[in-house]
């Protein structure tokens, strides 16, 4: 595997920089590695078919988002007299191949810790070792790195508090200090002619509207969320789990590809935490639950196709194409779930409470394997991280490392009253029940018939009766999962 510690790089003529889930100049620990250790710099980022490919839509928000970012990251990096190369190739043959071609001595990275990106870099790096060239991949997704904490017994952590505990009493001012990158980028090489940012059609993909959704790729977007989160962040405890309200700090997509440093938004939250401001402490851990589940990942690779408990590989999901098909198509009568599903659909966002809400309801009141819904989310959400989105999923399904237990079975409704109690979301994304009094919003299906005609949402008619019955799905849930324990 790519070493990270420092050091290790060989002082060079020339380097490469490949750029991926880390479309910034500002506080980029390997471009700063490599503009530290050579004298001339070229930066590349591919468009990688590997990836690209495999994706189901044409039309999809995130290749738009990094579009976007490529192209301020090149024009950035045209101001500072540098070029950005930019491929639409299979990463694992052309960065050696472009490697070889431009001579340098080492290719610098930031490493990514997915399984799949593990084996791609690890090809490279073999490529890249038969040409004699270097391969150094630095720490820049995390704050702190997956082998950095252990228990008292020299495990890793599988459990959320004590590791945010050794995580906070361990943190050194190194881990939120900024990487100077953008202080040597005098030493980027001088292109002999511009490169060229293929179009998206080029791509072979569509615009997707995302100005429309109020979403921008690239660093400067970037800032002006933190600037706007900022300005809210004293409430974020309060407001976080109100998907009505605007408390969260919509930053995850800039998060999944590091258009702004993890080490800013820790390092701006810390010191606010030490103050004692409850909303900067409570976003604080929102940070370090990021940090946990890529270490999970990072440890616990099978946790990418398998539960981590392996007891619950035996859970017989009963797997209703039919129900499966309605919650994503935000068909299931429960109005909070399906106002949850068009955020989905419509924006490719939905709010934390809403995932959790959706993921119980698909695994404990459907009956449908985790994975199905773990791989809709994967489609379909701009901040898509295997490494979250996996964590999330086997929390909500009791599959995972420090989930919740089995036997706590989000009520549909409840949820919807305790956290959408004026049915304001719901209403967002559901105009049909715009009219249904709040009393009944959240389970429409009890509005007497009278009421139902004074409205005009008929239900089985304008909006769906409820695709199950909650009570009798928990009963058959909790059967479902004692049996998989034995
Ligand atoms: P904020 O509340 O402002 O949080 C700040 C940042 O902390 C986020 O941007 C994110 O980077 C990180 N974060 C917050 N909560 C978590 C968490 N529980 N786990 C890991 N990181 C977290 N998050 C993703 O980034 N990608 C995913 O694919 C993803 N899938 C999820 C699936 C399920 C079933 C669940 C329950 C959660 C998932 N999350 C995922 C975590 C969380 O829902 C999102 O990070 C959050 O909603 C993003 O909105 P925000 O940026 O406004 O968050």
């Amino acid at each position: 595997m790519p070493k990270t510690q420092p050091g290790a790089a060989p002082q060079g003529d020339a380097a490469l920089f490949w750029f991926r889930r880390d479309l910034r100049l500002s506080d980029n620990a390997g471009l700063n590695r490599a503009l530290q250790a050579s004298r001339r710099v070229h930066a590349v980022f591919v468009f990688d078919r590997e990836i690209l490919d495999a994706l189901p839509s044409r039309a999809d928000r995130r290749v738009e988002f990094i579009w976007q970012s490529a192209a301020e990251l090149q024009a950035a990096l045209r101001a500072a007299g540098g070029e950005l190369i930019v491929l639409h190739d299979h990463a694992r043959t052309a960065i050696p191949a472009l490697a070889a071609r431009l001579g340098v001595a080492t290719v610098f990275t930031n490493e990514d810790y997915e399984p799949r990106a593990r084996a791609r870099d690890a090809a490279v790096a073999v490529a890249l070792q038969a040409a004699g060239i270097g391969f150094t991949a630095c720490q820049d997704t995390v704050i702190v790195a997956p082998e950095a904490l252990r228990t008292g017994g020299g495990k890793p952590y599988t459990v959320f508090t004590p590791y945010k505990n050794a995580w906070l009493k361990t943190l050194r001012a190194g881990d939120l200090a900024a990487h100077a990158s953008e202080d040597h980028l005098d030493r980027l090489a001088r292109p002999a002619k511009p490169a060229v940012l293929p179009t998206l059609a080029a791509l072979g993909f569509e615009e997707t509207g995302l100005a429309a959704l109020g979403i921008t790729g690239g660093s400067a977007a970037a800032r002006r969320v933190v600037e706007d989160f900022l300005a809210r962040l004293d409430d974020y405890d309060r407001a976080r789990d109100f998907p009505s309200v605007k408390g969260v700090s919509y930053l995850s997509v800039h998060n999944r590809f590091g258009t702004i440093s993890i080490r800013t938004l820790a390092g701006t939250a810390y010191p606010l935490m030490l103050k004692g401001n409850a909303g900067a402490a409570v976003w604080l851990s929102e940070l370090i639950w990021r940090d946990f589940y890529f270490q999970i990942l990072w440890h616990h690779p099978h946790v990418a196709h398998a539960p981590f408990k392996p007891a619950y590989a035996a859970i017989a999901w009963e797997n209703n194409a039919a129900l499966f098909r309605a919650w994503c198509e935000a068909r299931t009568g429960f109005p909070l779930v399906d106002a949850a599903m068009r955020q989905l659909n419509q924006t490719g966002y939905m709010h934390n409470r809403l995932r959790m809400v959706v993921a119980s309801f698909l695994t404990k009141d459907l009956l449908v394997d985790w994975r199905w819904g773990e791989q809709y989310f994967a489609d379909h959400l701009n901040d898509f991280d295997l490494a979250a989105n996996n964590g999330g999923w086997q929390w909500a399904a009791s599959t995972g490392c420090d989930a919740q237990p089995y036997f706590r079975i989000f009520n549909p409704v409840s949820q919807s009253q305790r956290f959408d109690p004026h049915g304001k979301f719901i209403r967002r994304y559901v105009p049909e029940l715009q009219a249904v009094p709040d009393r009944y919003i959240h389970a429409p299906w009890t509005l007497p018939p009278l009421e139902q005609q004074a409205c005009g949402v008929v239900v089985g008619r304008d909006y769906p009766r409820p695709i199950v019955d909650h009570a009798l799905q928990r009963d058959k849930a909790l059967a479902m999962y004692k049996a998989a324990r034995g």
